[in-house]
């Protein structure tokens, strides 16, 4: 049985919740809303709905927007509905749902010219090479979300498409 810790943080944000045998709490600890955008960028039509896009060049390597929402501490697994959750560590998950998380319009690619990377308890998506101005930004969601939720109507990233096309 997971171990089930208490946290009297910010007692207004904690919830608590029963299972069989436990009686427990959990927290949202921070609101982050600040994206901290070191980049123009523009929500925009993509393929595959929306999309994120470059709105001037950025340099590889650089960050360019923080991935933020609500941050939970021990969400229980079962609470995890959300599409946007992204786990930082064992203990905290971001919830990035929100609207205002401009960085959950950017989409997955199995090619991606992003990636995400946790500095000091944040995540920052950072170009992975040179982005030119109008690319739509892209970054590599990971196994668990690709078998979860892409691979059952087949990935539509760059990379998957053009093997598609290949094969005909
Ligand atoms: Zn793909």
């Amino acid at each position: 049985m997971r171990d089930r810790p208490v946290y009297n943080t910010l007692a207004g944000n904690c919830d608590t919740r029963y299972d069989d045998t436990y009686f427990y709490l959990y927290c949202m600890i921070e609101l982050r809303k600040d994206t901290n955008a070191k980049y123009q960028l523009k929500v925009g039509r993509s393929k595959t709905g929306l999309g994120l896009y470059a709105l001037e060049p950025i340099p590889k390597g650089k960050k360019i927007i923080e991935y933020v929402g609500k941050v939970m501490v021990d969400e229980p697994d079962d609470d995890k509905t959300s599409k946007y959750i992204f786990n930082l560590s064992k203990h905290i998950d971001i919830d990035g749902a929100p609207r205002w998380n401009t960085a959950r319009y950017i989409n997955h690619s199995c090619r991606p010219n992003a990636e995400s990377d946790v500095v000091k308890g944040h995540v920052w998506i950072v170009a992975k090479r040179n982005i030119m101005l109008g690319e739509e930004l892209t970054y590599d969601y990971g196994k668990e979300y690709w078998k979860e939720y892409i691979a059952p109507h087949g990935c539509r990233c760059v990379k998957c498409t053009a093997l598609r096309e290949k094969k005909k």
